[in-house]
């Protein structure tokens, strides 16, 4: 894995403290995020708006709708206080093996039940829709992922599920739960996330992957199975690193994995992985979640 290139995250923990600690700070801060070129009606996206101060609320002056920051966030209906929110959003970003729901419970003083909730919410805001194709040169590997059982032979894959990375050399990734690893779901997975014109995919020797190249994009593969790990450019390192972060942040934070939280802890390694050099990353994370696509919000627009 790349190490960060030196750029320096434009957030940490002091200044975290220093600029959030109260809910006035974290609320103006949500208002520059949202409504960056002045206050607008989220339902007639007026920008006509009186601010009734003492209650934190606008007031539109074409709809007569009240509103704050908050409404059609998925801040909206959380009793928790937005610091908690963003203190949230800051360690789970913030740490490169992930954080379990019983250290958020411990760190915000929630009980284990909100805590959980809360990670769930952010990792559902976090994942990003219709994501760009890769292209130029791309791995392509799938690791198994569950808990060992006693007394079983190694190759027993009962309770384990499957899991199918692409990486685009020093770039992003996508990872994906798959059903198996036949040839028909691992061709899927890769129309899905590979661009129809990217240069090369590079793969270990399992047969599955035969087939995959066209006149656009070749196929290389490493011959896993004869100890061959590297031929020239050709290796799938960039992917196994990743398969080393999700298998240590799997060992280090969440002790059962169901297929469906699997699901939600590799789009939480993807936004970290894919940010990892980005130094706005708080912000970014911030910006999702008050542009996810919740619930409350669906329901505010079509009021
Ligand atoms: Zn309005």
């Amino acid at each position: 894995m790349r190490k960060k290139n030196g750029v320096k995250q434009d957030m940490n923990l002091v200044k975290l403290v220093e600029h959030f600690h109260s809910e006035e700070r974290c609320r103006g801060y949500l208002e520059q995020l949202r409504w960056s070129d002045g206050v607008t009606c989220p339902r007639c996206q007026s920008k006509s708006i009186s601010e009734i101060q003492e209650r934190n609320q606008y007031d539109c002056n074409s709809c007569r709708y009240q509103f704050s920051v908050t409404s059609g966030t998925i801040f909206h209906d959380s009793h928790l206080p937005l610091w908690k929110w963003f203190l949230t959003a800051y360690i789970m970003i913030e740490s490169k093996k992930g954080v379990s729901a019983n250290q958020i419970k411990r760190t915000i003083e929630v009980s284990y039940k909100t805590a959980w909730y809360l990670c769930h919410r952010i990792r559902e805001a976090i994942v990003v829709d219709n994501p760009t194709p890769l292209s130029k040169i791309i791995e392509v590997d799938e690791t198994w992922v569950g808990g060992k059982r006693k007394n079983v032979g190694h190759g027993y894959k009962g309770n384990k599920v499957v899991v199918a990375g692409a990486a685009q050399r020093d770039g992003e990734a996508r990872l994906e739960v798959i059903d198996d690893r036949t040839r028909e779901v691992l061709h899927q997975f890769i129309k899905k996330h590979v661009a129809p014109d990217a240069e090369a995919i590079y793969t270990d020797d399992w047969p599955a992957y035969n087939g995959i190249a066209d006149e656009d994009t070749r196929h290389e593969t490493v011959n896993h199975s004869i100890e061959e790990w590297v031929r020239g450019d050709v290796h799938t390192n960039y992917i196994e690193n990743i398969w080393s972060l999700l298998k240590r942040s799997l060992v280090g934070s969440y002790h059962k994995v169901s297929r469906k939280h699997l699901e939600a802890y590799l789009d939480e390694l993807e936004w970290r992985f894919n940010n990892r050099d980005n130094p706005y990353l708080f912000r970014d994370t911030l910006l999702k979640l008050i542009k996810s696509d919740n619930l409350t919000y669906n329901k505010l627009i079509s009021l």
